[in-house]
Protein backbone atom coordinates (compact mmCIF):
# COMPACT_ATOMS: atom_id res chain seq x y z
CA UNK A 1 0.00 0.00 0.00
CA UNK A 2 1.13 3.06 -0.73
CA UNK A 3 0.46 7.07 -1.76
CA UNK A 4 -0.67 7.86 -5.53
CA UNK A 5 0.46 11.64 -5.66
CA UNK A 6 -1.20 13.51 -9.14
CA UNK A 7 -2.32 17.00 -9.38
CA UNK A 8 -5.64 18.12 -10.75
CA UNK A 9 -6.92 22.04 -11.72
CA UNK A 10 -10.04 24.20 -11.46
CA UNK A 11 -9.03 27.03 -14.13
CA UNK A 12 -5.45 26.64 -13.47
CA UNK A 13 -5.73 26.58 -9.99
CA UNK A 14 -3.99 23.64 -8.60
CA UNK A 15 -4.32 20.99 -5.93
CA UNK A 16 -2.04 17.77 -5.04
CA UNK A 17 -3.79 14.66 -4.85
CA UNK A 18 -2.70 11.81 -2.76
CA UNK A 19 -4.53 8.71 -3.25
CA UNK A 20 -4.30 5.94 -0.80
CA UNK A 21 -6.62 2.87 -1.94
CA UNK A 22 -10.33 3.03 -2.66
CA UNK A 23 -13.14 5.16 -0.22
CA UNK A 24 -15.72 7.06 -0.51
CA UNK A 25 -14.41 9.77 1.80
CA UNK A 26 -12.41 12.50 0.17
CA UNK A 27 -10.12 15.69 2.21
CA UNK A 28 -9.67 18.66 1.25
CA UNK A 29 -7.35 21.41 1.84
CA UNK A 30 -8.41 24.26 -0.26
CA UNK A 31 -6.53 27.33 1.80
CA UNK A 32 -3.03 27.73 1.10
CA UNK A 33 -1.90 29.45 4.16
CA UNK A 34 -3.92 27.13 6.86
CA UNK A 35 -0.65 25.04 7.69
CA UNK A 36 -2.19 23.16 10.78
CA UNK A 37 -4.69 21.76 8.08
CA UNK A 38 -2.29 20.87 5.68
CA UNK A 39 0.53 18.38 8.15
CA UNK A 40 -3.20 17.26 9.43
CA UNK A 41 -4.11 16.21 6.01
CA UNK A 42 -0.97 14.70 5.41
CA UNK A 43 -0.66 12.91 8.06
CA UNK A 44 -4.06 11.49 8.03
CA UNK A 45 -4.20 10.29 4.59
CA UNK A 46 -1.30 7.35 5.63
CA UNK A 47 -3.38 5.75 7.25
CA UNK A 48 -6.71 6.32 6.02
CA UNK A 49 -7.93 5.82 2.53
CA UNK A 50 -8.97 8.07 0.45
CA UNK A 51 -8.27 10.89 -2.23
CA UNK A 52 -6.42 14.55 -0.14
CA UNK A 53 -6.91 17.55 -2.26
CA UNK A 54 -4.55 20.15 -1.10
CA UNK A 55 -4.05 23.75 -2.84
CA UNK A 56 -0.54 24.07 -4.54
CA UNK A 57 -0.31 27.99 -2.59
CA UNK A 58 1.59 29.14 0.15
CA UNK A 59 -0.67 32.01 -0.04
CA UNK A 60 -4.74 32.27 0.97
CA UNK A 61 -5.46 33.90 -2.30
CA UNK A 62 -4.03 32.32 -5.78
CA UNK A 63 -3.63 34.24 -9.00
CA UNK A 64 -6.71 34.04 -11.07
CA UNK A 65 -6.11 35.60 -15.01
CA UNK A 66 -5.65 39.04 -13.99
CA UNK A 67 -6.06 39.27 -10.86
CA UNK A 68 -6.36 37.12 -7.13
CA UNK A 69 -8.65 35.86 -5.44
CA UNK A 70 -9.78 33.39 -2.35
CA UNK A 71 -10.31 29.98 -4.22
CA UNK A 72 -13.21 28.96 -1.36
CA UNK A 73 -15.20 31.84 -3.22
CA UNK A 74 -15.78 30.77 -7.03
CA UNK A 75 -17.95 27.25 -6.59
CA UNK A 76 -21.03 29.66 -7.67
CA UNK A 77 -21.72 32.30 -10.26
CA UNK A 78 -22.73 34.77 -7.77
CA UNK A 79 -19.83 33.72 -5.26
CA UNK A 80 -17.57 34.14 -8.11
CA UNK A 81 -18.43 37.20 -9.62
CA UNK A 82 -18.07 39.15 -6.07
CA UNK A 83 -14.77 37.30 -5.06
CA UNK A 84 -13.40 38.41 -8.96
CA UNK A 85 -14.13 41.97 -8.11
CA UNK A 86 -12.59 42.15 -4.51
CA UNK A 87 -9.02 42.19 -5.33
CA UNK A 88 -9.72 44.11 -8.93
CA UNK A 89 -12.23 46.92 -9.12
CA UNK A 90 -11.00 48.11 -13.05
CA UNK A 91 -12.66 44.86 -15.06
CA UNK A 92 -13.48 45.22 -18.54
CA UNK A 93 -16.35 43.58 -18.40
CA UNK A 94 -15.56 41.46 -21.25
CA UNK A 95 -12.49 40.25 -19.62
CA UNK A 96 -14.79 39.43 -16.51
CA UNK A 97 -17.36 37.68 -18.04
CA UNK A 98 -14.66 35.70 -20.19
CA UNK A 99 -13.01 34.71 -16.71
CA UNK A 100 -16.27 33.98 -15.11
CA UNK A 101 -17.35 31.89 -17.96
CA UNK A 102 -14.15 30.17 -17.71
CA UNK A 103 -14.45 29.32 -14.55
CA UNK A 104 -18.27 28.09 -15.16
CA UNK A 105 -17.28 25.61 -17.71
CA UNK A 106 -14.45 24.02 -15.40
CA UNK A 107 -16.45 24.23 -12.22
CA UNK A 108 -18.50 20.65 -12.70
CA UNK A 109 -15.27 18.50 -13.77
CA UNK A 110 -13.34 19.97 -11.04
CA UNK A 111 -16.58 19.09 -8.32
CA UNK A 112 -17.02 15.68 -9.62
CA UNK A 113 -13.27 15.29 -9.31
CA UNK A 114 -13.29 16.23 -5.84
CA UNK A 115 -16.65 14.81 -4.74
CA UNK A 116 -17.03 11.23 -3.61
CA UNK A 117 -18.92 8.42 -4.98
CA UNK A 118 -22.28 8.09 -4.08
CA UNK A 119 -23.64 8.05 -0.37
CA UNK A 120 -19.02 9.36 0.12
CA UNK A 121 -18.45 12.15 2.46
CA UNK A 122 -16.29 15.06 1.95
CA UNK A 123 -14.08 16.81 4.81
CA UNK A 124 -12.39 19.84 4.26
CA UNK A 125 -10.07 21.15 6.66
CA UNK A 126 -9.84 24.85 7.49
CA UNK A 127 -7.59 26.52 9.79
CA UNK A 128 -8.77 30.44 11.03
CA UNK A 129 -6.54 33.04 13.06
CA UNK A 130 -8.84 36.50 12.23
CA UNK A 131 -11.70 36.22 14.60
CA UNK A 132 -13.92 34.13 12.50
CA UNK A 133 -15.81 32.46 14.77
CA UNK A 134 -18.68 29.55 15.15
CA UNK A 135 -21.12 32.74 15.75
CA UNK A 136 -20.93 33.94 12.36
CA UNK A 137 -22.52 31.06 11.02
CA UNK A 138 -25.49 30.67 13.15
CA UNK A 139 -27.33 32.82 10.90
CA UNK A 140 -27.37 30.40 7.82
CA UNK A 141 -27.62 27.75 9.62
CA UNK A 142 -30.70 25.31 10.42
CA UNK A 143 -29.65 23.49 13.95
CA UNK A 144 -26.78 24.20 15.89
CA UNK A 145 -25.22 23.26 19.28
CA UNK A 146 -22.82 25.59 20.65
CA UNK A 147 -20.64 24.00 24.07
CA UNK A 148 -19.68 26.77 26.62
CA UNK A 149 -16.69 24.77 27.16
CA UNK A 150 -15.15 24.99 23.55
CA UNK A 151 -13.59 27.81 21.92
CA UNK A 152 -16.16 29.24 19.37
CA UNK A 153 -13.63 29.26 16.79
CA UNK A 154 -12.96 25.71 16.63
CA UNK A 155 -16.25 24.07 15.13
CA UNK A 156 -17.48 21.50 12.38
CA UNK A 157 -19.93 22.41 9.44
CA UNK A 158 -21.94 19.67 8.55
CA UNK A 159 -24.61 19.78 5.50
CA UNK A 160 -26.39 16.50 5.93
CA UNK A 161 -29.02 16.17 8.66
CA UNK A 162 -28.01 12.53 9.78
CA UNK A 163 -24.14 13.11 10.24
CA UNK A 164 -25.53 16.18 12.29
CA UNK A 165 -28.02 14.24 14.57
CA UNK A 166 -24.62 11.49 15.06
CA UNK A 167 -22.39 14.85 15.95
CA UNK A 168 -24.22 16.87 17.87
CA UNK A 169 -24.19 15.29 21.07
CA UNK A 170 -20.25 15.03 21.21
CA UNK A 171 -18.18 18.02 22.94
CA UNK A 172 -17.74 20.21 19.60
CA UNK A 173 -19.44 23.16 18.34
CA UNK A 174 -21.73 22.40 15.57
CA UNK A 175 -23.84 23.52 13.29
CA UNK A 176 -26.28 22.26 9.79
CA UNK A 177 -26.87 23.91 6.98
CA UNK A 178 -29.04 21.73 5.05
CA UNK A 179 -30.61 24.45 2.95
CA UNK A 180 -29.33 25.61 -0.51
CA UNK A 181 -28.81 29.22 -0.91
CA UNK A 182 -29.44 30.74 -4.42
CA UNK A 183 -27.31 33.60 -4.26
CA UNK A 184 -24.67 32.02 -1.56
CA UNK A 185 -21.29 33.31 -1.38
CA UNK A 186 -19.16 30.66 -3.84
CA UNK A 187 -17.71 28.35 -1.06
CA UNK A 188 -17.51 24.70 -1.64
CA UNK A 189 -20.02 23.82 1.01
CA UNK A 190 -23.09 25.22 -1.12
CA UNK A 191 -21.81 23.46 -4.02
CA UNK A 192 -21.59 20.39 -1.94
CA UNK A 193 -25.12 21.15 -1.03
CA UNK A 194 -26.61 21.89 -4.33
CA UNK A 195 -25.06 18.30 -5.67
CA UNK A 196 -26.23 16.35 -2.51
CA UNK A 197 -23.08 15.56 -1.41
CA UNK A 198 -22.27 14.93 2.48
CA UNK A 199 -19.81 17.84 3.38
CA UNK A 200 -18.36 18.35 6.79
CA UNK A 201 -15.70 21.05 7.80
CA UNK A 202 -13.65 20.86 10.63
CA UNK A 203 -12.36 24.35 11.54
CA UNK A 204 -9.59 25.08 13.92
CA UNK A 205 -7.93 27.85 15.08
CA UNK A 206 -4.43 27.72 13.20
CA UNK A 207 -1.82 26.08 15.17
CA UNK A 208 -4.08 24.03 16.85
CA UNK A 209 -3.06 20.29 15.44
CA UNK A 210 -4.20 18.24 18.41
CA UNK A 211 -7.68 20.02 18.77
CA UNK A 212 -8.01 19.65 14.75
CA UNK A 213 -6.96 15.75 15.15
CA UNK A 214 -9.48 15.17 17.91
CA UNK A 215 -12.24 16.92 15.93
CA UNK A 216 -11.43 14.84 12.76
CA UNK A 217 -11.07 11.41 14.52
CA UNK A 218 -14.53 12.41 16.70
CA UNK A 219 -15.93 13.15 13.04
CA UNK A 220 -14.70 9.80 11.52
CA UNK A 221 -15.45 7.84 14.33
CA UNK A 222 -19.03 8.64 15.05
CA UNK A 223 -20.20 8.65 11.41
CA UNK A 224 -18.96 5.24 9.75
ZN1 LIG B 1 -9.97 28.17 5.11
Amino acid sequence: MGIDISEISYSGIHFQVQKNGLSNTNYIVIHGDEETAKILIKDHIKTNLGKAFIIKSKNREVTLGPTIVDPNRIFSKSGARKALKNFKTDWNPNELNKLLLNLEKNRNDFLFNIFPGEGGLLIALHNNFRGYNVNDELKNSQLYSIKNNQNPRDFILCTNIKDYEKLKNGPYNIVLQSKVETNNNGSLSWAALKYGVRYINIETRLGWLSQQKKMLHFVERSIK
